[in-house]
């Protein structure tokens, strides 16, 4: 008669239980019936695993993480039942739980696309429906290996020879089928509520491109229909947000294996966007006194020693390239240049803040499986700048650039961000300069200015610089990941490292302070955040295609074309459209390529010099003079819309 704790710690004995699913009976038939698995003491296991005297026990339904993941795994496991059934001799790889779902690595004797997902998916429905208990069963080495000698599954072979000596082996026997794992799963094959399959890629045996490409069939279980159609819905709403699918519908960017992975090619629609963001941060800045530079991307390893980056950042890097008196790397990040150009000159006390600027194109050999579209790329332009101030001048120079960063947000219809005040770990000595005092009044000073300013942030400890605290705005991903837009980094280590000085007042020399700072960030990340934050429908400013001409048929495609040149010469960025197709075929390739205003040019029309405006996502339209369109569009453009 154990005595186990529960949940709210509560200390209860019950008589005659010997596993998980004794506990959860004796609580209650309801409990009993929506049980999935248990955790005891930690560990998700099986209703079936025995129950010890003081053991915490808490029994797992659909409602909780661990209950799911028993069911998920129940599921890879009726997907491979099926498999075996649709297509006897299918050798088995390996069929684990993932986020929102699982799959299951297969070789079968035939391939196995998209088109079979249905008839797969039918027979799970079947073997749910048989309802069959999944039976546990501990087996010697010796007959784990002679049950797959006889399947003539190399692969489950080769699990099994990983499997430490001395760990028990198991199987899982389902009707007439048996899977070696170690679970844990769902008490029958009936619990699992509802499945569907989603798709099918190929996976290399092992991760490893030299060993045999099998087949891997993604699915998803949910405790519902209900909960699986949001589900879906969620995923049918990422991938219409999923900027990689946009960039590449609307030609905004590409990539070729043979120019490198995670390096994009701009194409002309992407280069456009990116043209005006870029023109307008540069004239921003400027206007508020930042001085814009050039440098190269290219820099001695020797710059990047005296930074720190070197030894801080190396991994990062791409490997330095060995020339005849030089040693050259690709730089991944800026601010070493801009230290060069502090230094170039004497500087005085009077000539801070000094605010150097570059649209600056940098190098960092992130980890290919961290590529993601234009949000993470291994060759990027940075909206950077390095602020050099007096410690005076700290809090009113961060102050300054984060109002910036509110103002730009504003600009471009930002509203979904949060800020991220990054602290050092002091625990990391490896990571973090160690100068406690100097950590402990930058990271103070930057909390002030924040509460100052009124605006709400999360602290992150571990998420500084190696140089310094900051303050990170994060987004979200269609994907669902956090990422960093803008960033201001206060640095007191630089300075010392370049030796940076001014003349003070007093005539003396003195250290600057630096503040690093990317508002729009990189190029690649803030394009691929408005493609997905407008599904590729930007607004008419900085739409790459303002306006559409669409003349009615071929009798007005002059008066059509005078249409586009009093546009163009307005400076509107207007594409003409007289193919032999349908007006409404065009109509409908307008709103496909999101172009804001579809201009349709007509008989009353071409008479009376004007044009039928219709706006992205409306029916109808309406007829205006030439001049009243351009004014609409400049006034679009001077709004920001
Ligand atoms: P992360 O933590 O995201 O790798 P980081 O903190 O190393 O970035 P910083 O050195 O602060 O990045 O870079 C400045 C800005 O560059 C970031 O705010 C972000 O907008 C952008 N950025 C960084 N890495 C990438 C990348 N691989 N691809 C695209 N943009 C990037
Ligand atoms: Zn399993
Ligand atoms: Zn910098």
């Amino acid at each position: 008669m154990p005595t186990v704790v529960l949940p709210d710690g509560a200390k209860r004995a019950f008589p005659d239980a010997r596993t998980a699913a004794d506990v959860a009976r004796a609580i209650g038939p309801s409990l009993a019936k929506r049980a999935l698995a248990a955790e005891i003491n930690g560990r998700v296991v099986d209703l079936s695993h025995p129950v010890a005297e003081g053991d915490a026990v808490r029994i797992l339904t659909a409602e909780d993480e661990g209950g799911l993941l028993a069911m998920r795994h129940t599921a890879a496991h009726i997907l491979a039942q099926a498999i075996l059934r649709l297509y006897p001799g299918t050798k088995l790889g390996v069929g684990p739980v993932i986020e929102d779902g699982f799959y299951y690595d297969v070789d079968p004797p035939q391939p196995i696309t998209a088109d079979d997902l249905p008839r797969i998916e039918a027979e799970m429905k079947k073997i749910i429906a048989e309802d069959h208990p999944l039976i546990r069963q501990e087996v010697t080495r010796e007959a784990a290996i002679r049950h797959y000698e006889a399947v003539g599954d190399p692969y489950k072979l080769e699990l099994i020879a990983a499997i430490p000596e001395g760990e028990p082996i198991t199987f899982y026997r389902q009707g007439e089928f048996v899977d070696l794992c170690r679970g844990p799963h769902v008490p029958s094959t009936g619990k699992v509520k509802a499945v569907k399959l989603l798709s099918v890629a190929g996976a290399y045996w092992r991760g490893d491109h030299r060993r045999p490409m099998l087949t891997r069939i993604y699915g998803t279980a949910w405790a519902s229909e209900k909960d699986l159609e949001a589900y879906l819905a969620r995923l049918e709403e990422a991938r219409q947000r999923d900027h990689r699918r946009i960039g590449k519908e609307l030609k905004f960017f590409t990539f070729s294996r043979e120019v490198g992975q995670g390096l994009p090619l701009w194409l002309p629609n992407g280069a456009k966007v990116r043209r005006i963001i870029e023109r307008y941060i540069v004239d921003l800045e400027e206007s508020l006194g930042y001085q814009h530079v050039y440098t190269p991307v290219l820099a001695n390893v020797e710059l990047y020693e005296i930074s720190g980056h070197y030894a801080h950042y190396k991994d990062n890097m791409y490997p330095p390239m060995e020339l005849d008196h030089e040693r050259l790397v690709l730089r991944p990040m800026n601010c070493p240049h801009h230290m060069m150009i502090y230094k170039s000159e004497p500087r005085s006390y009077r000539d801070l803040p000094l605010k150097i600027a570059e649209l600056g194109t940098m190098f960092r050999y992130e980890a290919s499986g961290a590529l993601t579209g234009l949000h993470r790329v291994r060759g990027m332009t940075l909206n950077d700048a390095h602020i050099f101030v007096t410690p005076e001048q700290i809090e009113s120079a961060f102050s300054e650039v984060v109002e910036l960063i509110l103002r730009v947000y504003r600009d471009f219809g930002i509203d979904d961000y949060w800020f991220r005040l990054s602290l050092r770990d002091p625990a990391d000595t490896e990571k973090y300069v160690q100068n406690d005092a100097m950590w402990e009044m930058a990271e103070g000073m930057l909390r002030r200015a924040l509460t100052d300013l009124g605006l709400d942030f999360v602290e992150a400890k571990g998420e500084a610089a190696f140089y310094g605290p900051k303050l990170d705005v994060q987004v979200k991903t269609a994907l669902g990941k956090d990422e960093t837009l803008s960033t201001v980094q206060l640095d007191f280590v630089l300075p010392e490292r370049f030796d940076l000085t001014y003349v003070g007042e007093d005539g003396a020399s003195h250290r600057p302070v630096v503040i690093h700072r990317g508002v729009v960030g990189t190029m690649e990340r803030f394009v691929a955040y408005l493609l997905e934050k407008s599904k590729g429908a930007l607004p008419v400013w900085l739409s790459p295609e303002q306006a559409v001409v669409l003349p009615v048929s071929d009798r007005f495609r002059e008066a059509a074309e005078a249409v586009v040149r009093a546009l163009q010469a307005a400076g509107v960025r207007v594409r003409f459209d007289a193919r032999a197709e349908s007006l409404n075929y065009r109509i409908r390739d307008a709103q496909v390529k999101k172009i804001p205003y579809t201009l349709v040019v007509g008989e009353r029309e071409a008479e009376s010099g004007t044009v039928a405006v219709r706006r992205r996502g409306e029916k109808a339209a309406e007829t205006m003079s030439i001049e009243a369109f351009i004014a609409l569009v400049k006034d679009d453009v001077a709004h920001r819309r």
